[in-house]
């Protein structure tokens, strides 16, 4: 087994809150909700991050996006506006690596990001 804690809730061997699954995709809740929405995006397959994604990648990720826009209106948050990132290295704060996106909404969101 993966010691990859994303791929270990891809296997269900970690449980989690999903909200959407396909052949590629899952997205699971946050386990540490930064707002009243916090649905984490992420391929099947691992990818440490957008740094890593191949071309042959580019449906994938590109589905990310129109999947974060079903979710969106999925969980009520459509209508107002959300934020849909994926933090990468160190400086972005990514902790976990394997390539996911935040999906966060249900609050108003402060810029600049801190
Ligand atoms: P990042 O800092 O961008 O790598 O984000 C990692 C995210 O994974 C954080 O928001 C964590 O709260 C979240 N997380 C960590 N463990 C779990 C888990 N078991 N289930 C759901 N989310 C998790
Ligand atoms: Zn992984």
């Amino acid at each position: 087994m993966s010691d990859c804690l994303f791929c270990r809730i891809v296997a269900g061997a970690i449980p989690s809150q999903k909200v959407f699954e396909d052949e590629d995709l899952i997205a699971v809740r946050d386990i540490n909700p930064q707002a009243p929405v916090h649905v984490l995006l992420l391929p099947k397959k691992h990818i440490a991050s957008v740094l890593d994604a191949k071309e042959s990648d580019s449906e994938l990720l590109g589905r990310i996006a129109l999947v974060a826009g079903k979710i969106a209106r999925q969980e009520g948050i459509a209508e107002r506006g959300f934020r849909l990132l994926t933090n990468t290295g160190p400086d972005g704060g990514q902790a976990v690596a394997h390539l996911h996106y935040h999906l966060l909404g249900g609050r108003k969101m402060g810029w600049p990001p801190g």
